[in-house]
């Protein structure tokens, strides 16, 4: 069992859960760059909460995090869209560093949370980074942007995250004390989970360890995996916004080509002079029908 993510409810308390495990995508971005075992952990805890997050939201389009600072954490980014699709970088000052400290790494930072439908408007929110982890900033800002009570924890390896989000449910007519003390009693006992039942159990067991006097009722598991979606095609777009004479010059000092380098991925495209040529022709044809 590896990368997916599930929903669960319980029969009789108001308050509904998300459990997210990320193995062979987690693995397979961080192959994508040299990252200390601590840069790891961050990027680990901020794919999962992306994932989630695109979950809770369902929109059809993608949610992203970003977090920049003038402190270790230069730039973070991680992606997640409807289909489960995750992509994840970060550019830290220092890449050995090996002593994780969330506040310290990303003093001065902003965080911010895009939504970006398919259709429609593109929201973003503003996380403060006044919490020690980043589960715990997060967990704020839903429990006062959407009012209700809110729990995020996250827990990583090298190899795996895992992490549980609960939610008192919206008003449908429970009382506020109801909801409060049945969020209470629920994240009592996630409370109670150990970093390695969290990393080694699977999804059924842990809420089975947790939840079995609750009723609680798994949903069918969602995959999750990595793509990057980056294309030639973003990339043709991408050389067109430099001016003809400019972009033929830098193949010319270049050996004849010009390369660009995904920043998620690290896949690299090549694009001779010839080609180049070509494209520029077709833009100017293209542009001249319109
Ligand atoms: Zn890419």
């Amino acid at each position: 069992m590896s990368d997916l993510i599930q929903r669960f409810t319980f029969a009789d308390l108001p308050v509904r859960g998300e459990i997210i495990s990320l193995e062979q995508s987690f693995q397979t971005i961080c192959e994508q760059h040299q990252y200390s075992d601590t840069l790891r952990h961050l990027l680990g805890e901020a794919l999962a909460a992306t994932a989630l997050m695109a979950e809770i939201i369902k929109i059809e389009g993608k949610v992203s995090l970003q977090l920049q600072s003038p402190s270790q954490v230069k730039l973070l980014v991680t992606e997640c869209n409807n289909h489960g699709h995750i992509r994840g970088v970060m550019h830290p000052l220092d890449p050995d560093i090996t002593d994780y400290d969330f506040k310290k790494w990303t003093q001065g930072g902003t965080l911010a949370i895009t939504i970006e439908p398919v259709q429609g408007h593109r929201y973003q929110g503003i996380v403060s980074l006044e919490k020690d982890s980043l589960a715990a900033c997060l967990e704020d800002y839903f429990t006062s942007s959407e009012q209700l009570p809110t729990y995020l924890k996250l827990f990583v390896s090298k190899e795996r995250i895992t992490g549980v989000f609960l939610q008192a449910m919206p008003d449908e007519g429970n009382q506020e004390k109801d909801r409060q003390t049945a969020f209470e009693h629920v994240t009592t006992l996630a409370e109670t989970i150990t970093d390695e039942e969290a990393l080694t159990l699977s999804h059924h067991d842990l809420l089975y360890r947790l939840f079995h006097q609750d009723k609680v009722t798994l949903y069918t598991e969602k995959p999750i995996q990595f793509q990057c979606s980056c294309s030639r095609e973003r990339n043709e777009r991408a050389l067109l916004t430099i001016e003809p004479q400019e972009l033929m010059q830098l193949a010319e000092e270049h050996d004849g080509k010009v390369e660009l380098v995904c920043d998620f991925c690290s896949k690299k495209e090549v694009f001779t002079q010839q080609e180049i040529a070509q494209l520029i022709t077709t833009n100017q044809g293209s542009e001249s029908v319109n």
